[in-house]
């Protein structure tokens, strides 16, 4: 007889249609056309009733489906119930068929912590930049990233009316990624994506220093690695605070899970457990293949500038 899935199947499973959920919301608040944008530490650290309602949702949603486990969301919000049409209760069938990897079927809920990135990419959400946007869903365990959800709300926006719009990617640590197809940058070709809205003069003198051959600049952590898993770029790099643990979890266990890395920009690992300071002082530096490259061409004056 089938054994009942593991648990954290059933929570991949779950944030999957959670994240549809808060897509849902947050192109429904664009349609309506009131943003409710709130300044946070200034303006380019904005929040928008998006963020906001979508925040609620996925952690009403997961909270209540996983009561023990630890789920810290980006946004600072009134402790208000949740109404109702805000949760989600569905899951993905697919998901909690496939068997869970062995060395994370025996995790417990109190050892889980979910970071949740509700709307990641909030300044070109603001502006329509809006394939720049991502819904974030980061599961760890032990301090490690080892699953996530990468819903992309906007995914096929310019393809016209026929096309299927967003998208969800997901993976689990040992068993791969999907929704997306895998793909490798251009072989011998260095393109280094950055921020689109939160450049430094030490970000750039970083990128300089790597000798790319282009530079892109977009929107969203959880955008930028979806362009590595999908060979638009070879390596993300971001030498400036700024970027928080809520953006990295997600999209780090996507990432390693196709074979990638992503560490800080002096090469310390990230880490995940409930206590960890939310920051990532030390910047950003990820790639799917080919890091070692990147790595070793950073400039110690940009290592010594950024303290972790
Ligand atoms: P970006 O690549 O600029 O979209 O940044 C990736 C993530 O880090 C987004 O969630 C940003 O809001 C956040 N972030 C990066 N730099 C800053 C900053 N200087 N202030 C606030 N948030 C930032
Ligand atoms: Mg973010
Ligand atoms: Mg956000």
């Amino acid at each position: 007889s089938m054994a009942s899935p593991a648990l954290l199947m059933r929570v991949v499973a779950s944030a999957y249609s959670v994240a549809e959920k808060a897509a849902t919301i947050v192109r429904n608040v664009m349609s309506a056309g009131d943003l409710g944008i709130v300044e946070k530490a200034g303006p380019s650290d904005l929040q928008t009733k998006a963020d906001r309602l979508a925040q609620m949702s996925i952690c009403a949603s997961l909270a209540r489906k996983f009561p023990k486990v630890t789920i810290i969301g980006e946004e600072e919000l009134p402790t208000n119930d949740v109404t109702e049409d805000l949760i989600e209760d569905g899951h993905c069938e697919e998901i909690l068929k496939k068997p869970c990897p062995a060395q994370y079927t025996g995790i417990k809920e109190e050892e889980l912590v979910i970071w949740v990135d509700p709307l990641d990419g909030t300044k070109e959400y603001t502006e329509g930049l809006l394939d720049h946007v991502t819904v974030l869903i980061g599961i760890a365990y032990g301090g490690k990233a080892i699953a996530g959800v990468i819903n992309q709300p906007y995914y096929n926006y310019e393809a016209g009316a026929n096309a299927v719009l967003g998208r969800t990617i997901w993976g689990v640590l040992g068993m791969g990624a999907f929704g997306f197809q895998l793909t490798e940058a251009p072989a011998g070709k260095h393109i280094v994506i950055t921020t689109r809205s939160h450049s430094s003069a030490l970000v750039n003198e970083c990128i300089t220093a790597l000798n790319p051959d282009s530079v892109i600049r977009v929107g969203g952590a959880g955008n930028k690695i979806i362009q590595l898993i999908e060979g638009k770029a070879s390596a993300y790099v971001f030498a400036s605070p700024g970027c928080k643990k809520w953006d990295t979890c997600a999209p780090e266990a996507i990432l390693c899970a196709v074979g990638g890395k992503i560490t800080d920009i002096r090469g310390n690992a990230f880490q995940y457990n409930k206590e960890v300071k939310h920051m990532n002082s030390a910047g950003v530096l990820a790639t799917l293949r080919n890091y070692d490259y990147y790595a070793s061409r950073i400039p110690n004056t940009v290592k010594e500038s950024l303290v972790p």
